[in-house]
C-alpha cells in the first residue's frame, strides 16, 4: 500500500488538492486525483485542502512499519508491595476478550522482585504468557527503570495492543513508553473492542466533558496503546488449573537506571478506606457547607463500613483530599451502593459513579440532576436527613 493514497468513493474531482501541492505531484484524470508518489514527499498540504477527507497519508515511519509483525495483546500488571492490583484483573478479563478475537495471545508483563508467585494468578485469569522481569531495582515503581524495560520489552517482543490501568503509575508509565516506541495512547478508556474489517483497536472514552463518547483508532503505529480507567471492566476470573508460560526476561543493567531515588514511603493519612475498592461509598459535596460538617459523612460511612467519596467542588474547596474525589477527573466507582448527600450530579461527577448498583441522593433540590440516576431519592436538608440515617442504620446493624 502507498504511503498516500485518493479515496476514490469520495475524491470529486474539485481540484483543491492540485492547487494545494508544492511538488506538482498531483493530477486530475477522468475528474480523480492522482498522486505521482515519485514526486510527493508526504508533506500532508493535499491532506489539509481536501474538503472531502478523500486523501489518506501514512508517515514515512509509519508506512515502513510491517504492522503483521506485531502480535499478541499485552497487559501491564501493576503490583504494589509485590501484590498485583484488581485493575490488572480487569484489564485481563478485557484482554481476553480482545484477544480472541484478533486470534493472538494474551501476555501480562510483571515487574518487581521476588514476585513470581504472582504470576499463576495472571495466568489463571486468562493470560497465555507472563513476561516476568524479576530485578530489585524493579521492586517499587519508578519512572525511568520501569519505562526502559518496559520499552525494551516492547521493542523486542512486538505487541498489537498494550494495556495499562490509567492509574497514577500506569499514567505516569505508558505516556513514556508511547513517546519513545512512537505509538498512539488513548487515555482513559470506557470501552474496547475489535473492528472485524481491519483488526484495529476500537478505543471509547469520553470527550468534551463527558457529552460525547469518542471512539479513538490508531491505525498506523504500533502497538495500541490505552490505559482503562479502573472499575470499569469486571475482573477476569480465576480458572483453577489454567496454566500458561512463565518467561523470565534478562534486561541490560543500565535501563534500571534512575535519575530519582525513593528516600522513604509515606502512605496518605486516612483512616477510611480506598473508594475504589469500597462495597458502599457515602459521598458528600457542597451542599455540605463545611469541612467540619463531612463528619457527618463520615458518621454514616463508618457505621455502614464504607468508603468517603466527594464531589469536586468539595475537593477544590480543600475540604475532603483528591483521592477521594469521584468523577471525571476524579475516580470511577461501582460500588454496590452510593449514596450522595448534598451532591447535584453535573455530568462529570455522574461519569464516575453511574454504573454504580444502587444510587441514594440526598438533596434540598428536588429538580437537582442526581435524582435522574439515583433509583432512591430523598428530597430534603442533608443536616437533617444524614443524622436521622446514621442513627436508624446504627440500631438495625447491631441487631
Ligand atoms: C473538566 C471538568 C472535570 C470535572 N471533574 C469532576 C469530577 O471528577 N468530579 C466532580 O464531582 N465534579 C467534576 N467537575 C465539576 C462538576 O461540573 C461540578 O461543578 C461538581 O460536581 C459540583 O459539585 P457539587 O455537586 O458538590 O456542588 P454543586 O453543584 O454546587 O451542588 C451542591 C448541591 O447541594 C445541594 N444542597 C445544598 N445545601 C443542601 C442541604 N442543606 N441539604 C441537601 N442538599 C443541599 C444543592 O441543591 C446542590 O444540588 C468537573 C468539571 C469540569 C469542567
Amino acid at each position: 500500500m502507498d504511503p498516500i493514497n485518493v479515496v476514490k468513493d469520495k475524491c470529486v474531482g474539485c481540484g483543491l488538492c492540485l492547487k494545494a501541492c508544492p511538488f506538482g505531484a498531483i493530477t486530475l484524470e477522468e475528474r480523480l486525483a492522482v498522486i505521482d508518489v515519485g514526486k510527493c514527499n508526504l508533506c500532508g498540504a493535499c491532506v489539509e485542502a481536501c474538503k472531502f477527507d478523500a486523501i489518506t497519508i501514512r508517515s514515512a515511519a509509519a508506512a515502513a512499519l510491517d504492522l503483521s509483525a506485531f502480535r499478541g495483546v499485552w497487559v501491564f500488571a501493576e503490583q504494589k508491595e509485590g501484590v498485583v492490583q484488581s485493575i490488572t484483573y480487569e484489564l485481563l478479563g478485557e484482554g481476553r476478550k480482545l484477544a480472541d478475537d484478533l486470534q493472538m495471545p494474551l501476555c501480562a508483563v510483571l515487574l518487581g522482585h521476588d514476585i513470581n508467585s504472582q504470576s499463576t494468578e495472571l495466568t489463571s485469569r486468562g493470560a497465555d504468557h507472563v513476561y516476568l522481569v524479576d530485578r530489585p531495582e524493579l521492586a517499587y515503581f519508578q519512572d525511568e527503570p520501569y519505562a526502559n524495560v518496559l520499552i525494551d520489552l516492547v521493542q523486542r517482543h512486538k505487541p498489537a495492543i498494550l494495556l495499562c490501568g490509567a492509574t497514577t503509575i500506569g499514567r505516569s508509565l505508558v505516556s513514556r513508553v508511547a513517546v519513545t516506541v512512537n505509538a498512539g495512547l488513548t487515555a482513559d478508556c470506557t470501552g474496547l473492542a475489535i473492528d472485524p474489517e481491519t483488526g484495529n483497536l476500537l478505543q471509547t472514552r469520553p470527550a468534551f466533558g463527558g457529552n460525547i463518547m469518542a471512539t479513538i483508532i490508531s491505525p498506523n503505529h504500533r502497538p495500541q496503546m490505552s490505559t482503562v480507567r479502573h472499575k470499569v471492566m469486571k475482573e477476569a476470573v480465576v480458572v483453577e488449573g489454567r496454566g500458561g508460560d512463565i518467561i523470565l526476561e534478562q534486561v541490560a543493567d543500565a535501563l534500571l537506571r534512575s535519575r530519582t531515588r525513593r528516600l522513604r514511603f509515606e502512605a496518605e493519612r486516612e483512616t477510611t478506606m480506598n473508594i475504589a475498592e469500597a462495597n458502599i461509598i457515602v459521598s458528600g459535596g457542597r451542599g455540605l457547607q463545611a469541612p467540619e460538617n463531612f463528619s457527618l459523612v463520615r458518621e454514616l460511612a463508618e457505621v455502614l463500613g464504607a468508603g468517603v467519596g466527594s464531589s469536586r467542588a468539595a475537593v477544590d474547596a480543600g475540604w475532603m483530599p483528591y483521592s477521594h474525589q469521584v468523577g471525571q477527573t476524579g475516580k470511577t466507582v461501582c460500588p454496590k451502593i452510593y449514596i450522595a448527600c448534598g451532591i447535584s450530579g453535573q455530568i462529570q461527577h455522574l461519569a464516575g459513579m453511574s454504573s454504580s448498583d444502587l444510587i441514594v441522593a440526598i438533596n434540598k433540590d428536588a429538580e437537582a440532576p442526581i435524582f435522574k440516576v439515583a433509583n432512591y431519592g430523598l428530597v430534603g436538608d442533608v443536616f437533617k436527613i444524614l443524622p436521622l440515617l446514621t442513627r436508624e442504620f446504627r440500631k438495625v446493624l447491631k441487631k
